[in-house]
């Protein structure tokens, strides 16, 4: 699904240099590299306060807990998703409240949401899922009629742009209270281990954080609140500080294949493209230069023929890397079972579980690769 080792290849020194350097000065926590790739973030994403941590599961646990969410409170986030979202709603003692999403974007339903707000209901996490910045907008707009914190997901959207109506443009997981990602490899920025992070405009909520990511320490020894040990070691930033610059042309190779994907299956009635219109009021599904609220992390099809398992088996017998994101909705899973649930209110994800295929997609696809994928894919769905 990814080529991590041909994109190192191509950035080799930079990386070897970074990781020499903090051995070279024995600086593993806390080292030089951490505060200049977090600064380097800050500046990338045009965001006031980036706070680095060790992953991203532990980046939405803190920013919940920085944001003082009680046992109790509601947390409504979409069905489809990966259980991080909803795993550490549920650890916090939080109420998790899962709602359907939308069927051309993946991303939460608006009047799945809108239905799902009580009197309870404290915040809302909206998940880019799988690249594509969620409908931000009317998410805030919401957000903000019902008083409620928005918490971005946005461990699959790192570098994607989101656009308001009025022509204003943010970066993704700069636009709620809080957001969050993930530096898995995999991830569109990934480090050679694990690492996450926490972006925030609101320098009160950044000074808590700071805090809560290191034992609830604000004075060295002096534990005010209840925190965790959370850290990105100096490595993985050394890592992600030489990765950065090169995420733009990363997002860009991405955007390339999923064109190529798009105009090979465009005449195909069984197979459904991906849909970029993160704002709801514009399809733009020509990928166009300068629309970027879809990054790609995943390119997922919508198989509609009823024969997306074989032809997840013909691709793995063709040695095509292909996978199913997601195969049970959240809903479902015995973890999060919940009896205020109805089968009837995820008409969606229900019908995508059954239906999405995720195929290849990373920096390093060219259009040999590419033509070998979507020539073996058409032959076996006509
Ligand atoms: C990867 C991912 C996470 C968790 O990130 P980790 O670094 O693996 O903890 C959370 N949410 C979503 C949507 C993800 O894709």
């Amino acid at each position: 699904m990814v080529d991590l080792q041909g994109q190192y290849t191509k950035i080799k020194d930079a990386v070897n240099n970074s990781i020499e350097q903090v051995l070279n000065t024995s600086a593993y926590i806390n080292g030089p590299l951490v505060h200049e790739f977090q600064a380097d973030l800050e500046k990338y994403l045009g965001v006031k306060h980036v706070i680095p941590c060790a992953n991203g599961t532990d980046a939405l646990q803190i920013a919940m807990m920085g944001l003082g969410l009680e046992q109790g409170d509601e947390v409504i986030t979409a069905d489809f998703t990966f259980a991080a979202t909803v795993e550490v709603i549920a650890l916090l003692k939080l109420t998790p409240v899962l709602v359907d999403v939308d069927p051309a974007t993946f991303n939460i339903d608006l009047e799945a949401l809108k239905k799902a707000i009580t009197p309870k209901t404290k915040a809302i996490v909206p998940v880019h899922l799988f690249g594509q910045v969620a409908n931000m907008e009317a998410i805030l707009e919401i957000a903000q009629e019902h008083n409620l914190f928005v918490i971005e997901d946005n461990a699959q959207a790192i570098g994607a742009t989101y656009t308001f109506k009025d022509g204003r443009k943010q970066k993704a997981g700069t636009l709620g209270n809080v957001g969050t990602t993930s530096f898995f490899p995999s991830k569109n920025l990934g480090c050679y281990g694990d690492g996450g992070a926490i972006f925030t405009n609101d320098d009160e909520l950044a000074h808590t954080i700071r805090g809560i990511v290191n034992h609830g320490m604000y004075t060295r020894y002096y534990h005010d609140v209840v925190g965790v040990n959370s850290r990105l070691d100096s490595i993985q930033a050394g890592v992600l500080k030489a990765k950065l610059p090169n995420l733009n042309t990363y997002c860009t190779s991405r955007r390339d294949a999923a064109r190529f994907y798009n105009k090979a299956f465009a005449n195909n009635t069984n197979i459904v493209t991906p849909t970029t219109q993160s704002n709801n009021t514009t399809n733009c599904g020509q990928l166009c230069d300068s629309c970027d609220c879809h990054v790609f992390h995943q390119y997922t099809l919508q198989i509609k023929n009823g024969k997306r398992d074989a032809l997840h088996k013909h691709l793995l017998e063709n040695n095509i890397p292909n996978a199913i994101y997601y195969p049970v909705p959240l809903h479902a899973q015995k973890a999060y079972k919940d009896d205020r649930y109805q089968e009837a209110d995820f008409k969606v994800t229900n019908q995508l579980i059954k239906e999405v295929i995720s195929l290849p997609m990373h920096t390093e696809l060219d259009q040999e690769q590419l033509a070998f994928i979507t020539n073996t894919i058409l032959s076996f769905i006509k």
